[in-house]
């Protein structure tokens, strides 16, 4: 971390902006909006400045840089065009503890002052370190958008019951689901909605019985294959809710530091033959978490209904009556398709897509063959990479021709994705060659030939599409 992020309470205190140009105009604007006492010293003002000291706003000293006009000071600003002099005041501010800043000068600054979104009292500032202004700005642009102007209004109203609620709830977790219920409900948005007054009697009923103790429940999230970018907005917030995440293998590392911090993270993976925590235990530890009132996350690769075991897991939360929401994630055949530029379906190639698996239950791979293997369908396997070598048989065997394009692609959407591209016949020797492991999901049919056009993610030297020469 370069630079510590703080808020810092200025009003009534003395701070000095060197400069009197456009530049300073801006920064002085800020310093006064946060209510500092500001003194401009400069020969010279802007129009609008000056007008600013007319008002009586600010104090401007009609002199050139002095150091003793440091003293006193809390925080510096320095916006002058002359460099020399902009690293004069930073030396002598810095020889007398006091914060500076160098406009556009990071590395002469002691603090740099961030992009901001102002929903005061709530306020949301963006940095770079000073590098990438530009990058700061622009996510404070799409911040703007998504973040409601309401949301100051909200955070007054909070701000209004604040030693309410803490004296009615002393519990710190069961204040903080106090306040949850009541900023993510049908109450917050009254309060957004300028209906102050029907918020208030409602917080203070809500308040006087003690917040109704909230039953716990499960979401079913399906987190997507992999990359972070392919969340829903859904899965994200409620991430960001959660008490507690159950997750398997499949949820990459990246898409863990997005939930909570201090939600509780219980790692239920199950590795084929190495079963971390059986299906059974999975369900119960699910059903005596929410009794306990806690919000649960299942955190699924893909999308939970596909190949995922997310039925047989509500259907437990069903039968004991627990609260349960099931979120669609985008499944990794999806991804895969998209990343490695292989469309499922297209008018020329494939008619219809099947998504099917590859893993053997009772020592054989069970699939319907003669459907799988008629022409214009594509067929996406999961969790078939062990069996790669008898799948690619099966589909020749029976009837498939052994020239049909197959391709297999590993940690699809992800930085580590690799695809290689080959026929059915001569797949499962580049797998082998190439190390494929899971996950990883093969893809049969005429549409594995347009990868080679339509690949568009080849990140690095390690994600390369690999076809196969002829
Ligand atoms: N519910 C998940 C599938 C779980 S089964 C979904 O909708 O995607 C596990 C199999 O999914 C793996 O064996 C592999 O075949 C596939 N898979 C999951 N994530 C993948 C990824 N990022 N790249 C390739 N295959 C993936």
């Amino acid at each position: 971390m370069e630079f510590f992020p703080i808020f810092l309470k200025l009003r009534q205190q003395p701070c000095l902006v060197v400069g009197g140009g456009e530049v300073a105009l801006r920064k002085a604007r800020l310093l006064l909006a946060a209510g500092a006492r500001l003194q401009v010293v400069a020969p010279e003002l802007a129009p609008e400045l000056a007008q600013l000291a007319s008002e009586g706003e600010l104090t401007h000293l009609a002199a050139r840089y002095a150091a003793e006009q440091l003293d006193g000071q809390r925080l510096v600003v320095v916006a002058t065009d002359d460099r020399a002099v902009n690293h004069q005041v930073a030396a002598d501010a810095e020889a007398r503890g006091i914060l500076v800043n160098v406009v556009d000068d990071p590395a002469a600054s002691r603090y740099i002052s961030p992009a901001i979104i102002d929903r005061s009292p709530l306020m949301v500032a963006v940095a770079s370190g000073g590098s990438v202004p530009v990058l700061a700005r622009s996510i404070r642009a799409r911040l703007e958008s998504l973040i409601p102007a309401g949301y100051g209004r909200l955070a007054r109203f909070g701000a209004s019951f604040r030693d309410a609620v803490k004296a009615r709830f002393p519990d710190v977790d069961a204040r903080r689901r106090f306040w949850e219920t009541v900023l993510e409900g049908p109450l917050a948005d009254a309060v957004m909605n300028g209906d102050e007054a029907a918020a208030r009697a409602e917080m203070e009923a809500r308040i006087a019985a003690g917040g109704a103790d909230r039953a716990g429940a499960v979401y079913l999230v399906g987190a997507g294959p992999g990359n972070p970018d392919l969340l829903t907005f859904r899965a994200l917030r409620l991430m960001q809710q959660a008490d507690v995440v159950l997750y398997d293998k499949l949820v990459a590392p990246g898409l863990l530091n997005l939930v909570r911090r201090d939600a509780e993270r219980v790692y239920v993976g199950k590795a084929r033959a190495n079963h971390a925590l059986p299906q059974d235990d999975i369900n119960q530890l699910m059903v005596t978490l929410a009794k306990q009132g806690k919000r649960v996350l299942r955190l699924k690769g893909g999308d939970p209904f596909t190949f995922g075991r997310g039925g047989e897991e509500i259907a437990t939360l069903a039968e004991q009556g627990i609260p349960f929401e099931v979120v669609p994630g985008i499944t990794s055949a999806s991804g895969a398709a998209a990343y490695a530029g292989i469309p499922l379906t297209h008018r020329d190639y494939a008619q219809s897509v099947t998504f099917v698996t590859g893993h053997k239950q009772d020592g054989t791979i069970q699939l319907d063959w003669p459907a799988l293997t008629r022409p214009q369908q594509t067929v996406v396997v999961y969790m078939g990479v062990s069996t790669a070598a008898e799948l690619c048989q099966a589909f020749i065997a029976h009837g498939r021709g052994a020239e049909t394009p197959a391709a297999a692609v590993e940690w699809a959407t992800t930085e580590r994705q690799r695809t290689v591209c080959g026929t059915l016949s001569t797949l499962p020797g580049l797998m082998a060659s190439h190390g494929i492991a899971s996950p990883a999901l093969i893809i049969v049919g005429e549409v594995v030939e347009l990868a080679d056009k339509l690949a568009w993610y080849r990140r690095s030297e390690n994600s390369a599409v690999t076809i196969q020469e002829d």
